[in-house]
């Protein structure tokens, strides 16, 4: 029995005369992705992608990989009939019969997105219903609290019957709302903003600041880890590695250490978006959370994007709870890296007492005594590209 994937798409239908492009987007992604797992045709048919395998590919294998597209909302695994009611009964009640026999009661879902087709979509549940119900007399109707929710969708060509709908990965298609720049350490927070924007269809880049030999080449292997993670959802993505180490001197160097973590992450963010720029990428995303720690007090945020002056900086996690970040860190499969005890640049000298409610004036004044221009570009020109 050929088996197919329906997949429903997002808020693609709402772009209007946009749909087309949106739709062809999310086509040639999957296509891109599909082929890592088989053989597959990809093709958008009235809001609904069809996934079909061809040669000695199945279905099944595509179905996870369709999950991680953005811009997917649902996954649905289906059998092909002929537009016929009778073939329609008669395969779905041979197809469905494992979930069938292990169910208690049921009900069907009919849609009919061929007007041509005879029979109104309530009366084919109705039909297919009776027919299901008389292969399965143990099955209880049930519109309500349904063990199985059959589907019936009559479509151009075939019609498809299929009890199991997957959920997708929500969103947008990756690139359709421009590129972005991940500031992405080793910890928790940033794989999970980085995400976020994805799903508005942010294609992403990454830049980390490393400081070797205060950060080890594990610490940077697992940042490479979580983009190559990330990736599986966004696309794979580049990152770039910025040499912080002599910043980081430089700062511990000449200003107050209750400034420290500040002016680290003023540096942090010129750097961002002069790589941004040479990226072309049209905003920072970074996982900053209010209140989370001393340098993410509203004030602290008002003095490091004070220097944010060249594009927008996006901050999905905002106002989110550590828990509310933790569980989509588990459920996006960065969790397990994120926690390995490798050391990031920011707990490099860090202060033991940090300013929380700095004044702008006053980062301003440490800053003064450092050759900011200097350090930037020296720093972006240091920068190492891996792409995985
Ligand atoms: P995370 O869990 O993402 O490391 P955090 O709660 O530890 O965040 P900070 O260390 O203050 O918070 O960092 C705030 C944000 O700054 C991070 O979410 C990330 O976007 C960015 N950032 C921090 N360290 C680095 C780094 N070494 N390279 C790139 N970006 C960084
Ligand atoms: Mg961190």
């Amino acid at each position: 029995m050929k088996q197919i994937l329906l997949l429903k798409c997002g808020e693609l239908i709402l772009k209007g005369l946009n749909r087309g492009r949106f739709e062809d987007k999310l086509c040639s992604i999957l296509r891109r992705r599909l082929k890592d797992v088989g053989d597959f045709d990809v093709h958008c048919n009235q809001s609904t992608v069809y996934v079909e395998p061809c040669g000695n590919s199945t279905a099944e294998d595509a179905i996870p990989v369709c999950q991680k597209v953005f811009g997917v909302v649902s996954v649905c695994l289906m059998a092909v009939c002929k537009k016929d009611i009778d073939d329609i009964c008669r395969v779905g009640a041979e197809y469905l019969k494992d979930v069938l026999d292990n169910a208690r009661s049921f009900r069907v879902t009919a849609k009919r997105a061929d007007k041509r087709f005879p029979i109104k979509s309530p009366e084919i549940g109705v039909m297919v219903g009776g027919y299901l119900q008389d292969a399965y007399p143990h099955l209880k109707p049930d519109m309500e609290n349904y063990d199985v929710n059959v589907e019936v969708n009559v479509r151009e060509e075939y019609a498809y019957i299929g009890a199991v709908r997957l959920p997708g990965a929500g969103g947008m298609p990756t690139g359709t709302n421009g590129r972005g720049m991940l500031l992405l350490s080793g910890g928790i927070d940033s794989p999970v903003a980085g995400w976020c924007m994805a799903k508005r269809g942010i294609d992403l880049s990454a830049v980390h600041f490393f400081s070797y030999p205060y950060t080890s080449e594990e610490a940077k292997q697992k940042v490479l880890d979580l983009a190559a993670i990330l990736g599986q959802w966004s696309g794979k993505l580049t990152v770039s590695v910025v040499p912080f180490t002599h910043i980081q001197e430089e700062i511990r160097a000449k200003c107050a250490d209750d400034y420290f973590t500040l002016v680290m992450r003023r540096m942090m963010m010129r750097i961002s978006q002069q790589v941004a720029i040479n990226q072309n990428c049209g905003c920072l995303i970074t996982g900053e959370s209010l209140g989370q720690v001393a340098s993410q007090t509203m004030e602290a945020l008002g003095c490091t994007n004070a220097v944010c002056t060249q594009m927008p900086v996006f901050r999905p996690l905002i106002g989110m709870d550590k828990e509310e970040i933790v569980a989509i860190s588990r459920r996006i499969g960065t969790f397990e890296t994120s926690v390995l005890p490798y050391e990031d640049c920011c707990t490099v000298f860090t202060p033991k007492h940090p300013q929380t409610r700095p004044k702008l004036e006053n980062v301003e004044k440490q800053e003064a005594k450092l050759d900011i221009d200097t350090l930037v570009a020296e720093a972006v020109a240091g920068v190492e590209r891996i792409t995985l």
